[in-house]
């Protein structure tokens, strides 16, 4: 597959912006710099920042055994989703395909980009009907979301489904994959190589603490980054997130420390619940969170509310009916939530 055939013509056509820092980059050497009307004084971030973010994606290509040019990154993985719609998906003509129920945002971005969406509902199980999605594919259909583990459900995608899908879709395929340091399932990252048209997303925000520093990381074919960046504007990652990337990134031993904590009350937490008599169900979860079936979602909702609690009521989507979507937080935040729910009427 050609993946260039894929992208619209105005972004085949068009010549990109060079920034200053583009045409001269090393910012390390005696020169004087002169180029990009920046103030001379210094604060720290007079400068513009590295829009290749070099320094990070060393040590990000290290961590992953991804090389530096199989890499691209944004303000956060929506602005890479963006990126996406925006070089693929002609307005007004072509569509994309979701699978609910999953994250918002697939839906929110194609609107503003004046794309139809074709939904397929999972299955009772969570997981994506292959034959449907493919029968809902079209010579329009740009691109396919799979999100894994998926928001709010927090499972994964089984294998055989996902190399069904990525077999036969002939467009591009997204595996949002914000959730997979969670997982014990890995990551599609290991196989750009056999599948030219997948791309997959990793952020910061999740299991690397750094929800407040937007940065997304993008993973795809050299083809694939090569046509993102053309389209991505010069300086989407400021220089104070490129800082806090990078010593988050150094520290990787203390992030997983983290995430063996989460995921371990995880299952506590999932224990307690089962012993809750109005919780109907807690699914099995791939990620931070935990999808819960209760009685009465939008009564609970508000009882917890009104007793300090904030969680997410998700009873409003398909397939999730009177379900809530509770967050793994800290030992004590999950025994006050437990301990609150065992004292509801
Ligand atoms: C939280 C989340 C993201 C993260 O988005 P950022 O813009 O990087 O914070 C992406 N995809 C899914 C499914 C999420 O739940």
């Amino acid at each position: 597959m050609d993946v260039t055939n894929l992208v619209r013509d105005c972004i085949k056509k068009l010549q990109p912006y060079s920034s200053a820092r583009d045409e001269y980059k090393s910012l390390n050497d005696d020169m004087v710099f002169i180029d990009a009307n920046e103030n001379p004084f210094q604060t720290q971030v007079n400068r513009y920042p590295d829009p290749n973010q070099t320094p990070v994606k060393a040590i990000l290509s290290k961590l992953k055994l991804v090389p530096e040019q199989n890499i691209l990154l944004g303000n956060g993985s929506d602005e890479v989703l963006d990126l996406i719609f925006r070089a693929f998906c002609e307005p007004g003509l072509d569509n994309i395909i979701t699978l609910p129920p999953t994250y918002g945002m697939y839906n929110v971005l194609a609107g503003i980009n004046n794309i139809q969406v074709r939904e397929v509902l999972l299955s009772e199980t969570f997981q994506p009907k292959v034959d449907e999605i493919l029968a809902t594919a079209d010579a329009n259909s740009k691109i396919l979301f799979l999100c894994s583990p998926n928001n709010p459900t927090g499972n994964s995608f089984n294998n055989d489904e996902m190399i069904a899908i990525l077999s036969s879709f002939q467009g591009i395929i997204v595996i949002d994959e914000a959730y997979i340091d969670f997982s014990k399932a890995s990551s599609w990252i290991t196989r750009l190589n056999d599948f030219p048209n997948v791309i997959v997303t990793q952020t910061l925000s999740k299991a690397y603490g750094l929800a407040g520093i937007r940065l997304g990381i993008c993973y795809a074919s050299e083809e694939i980054i090569a046509i993102l960046k053309k389209i991505k504007p010069p300086y989407n990652v400021n220089t104070l997130t490129q800082n806090a990337a990078i010593d988050r990134l150094k520290n990787d031993a203390a992030v997983n420390e983290e995430i063996k904590s989460i995921m371990s009350e995880r299952n506590k937490l999932q224990g307690c619940l089962d012993q809750i008599p109005f919780v109907e169900k807690v699914y099995p979860s791939d990620a931070n969170f935990l999808l819960v079936k209760v009685d009465d979602a939008n009564k609970r909702y508000e009882q917890l509310v009104a007793r300090g609690v904030v969680v997410r009521n998700r009873s409003s989507q398909p397939l999730c009916e009177n379900c809530l979507r509770f967050t793994i937080g800290t030992t004590e935040e999950n025994e006050k939530l437990i301990n609150i729910l065992q004292n509801l009427e």
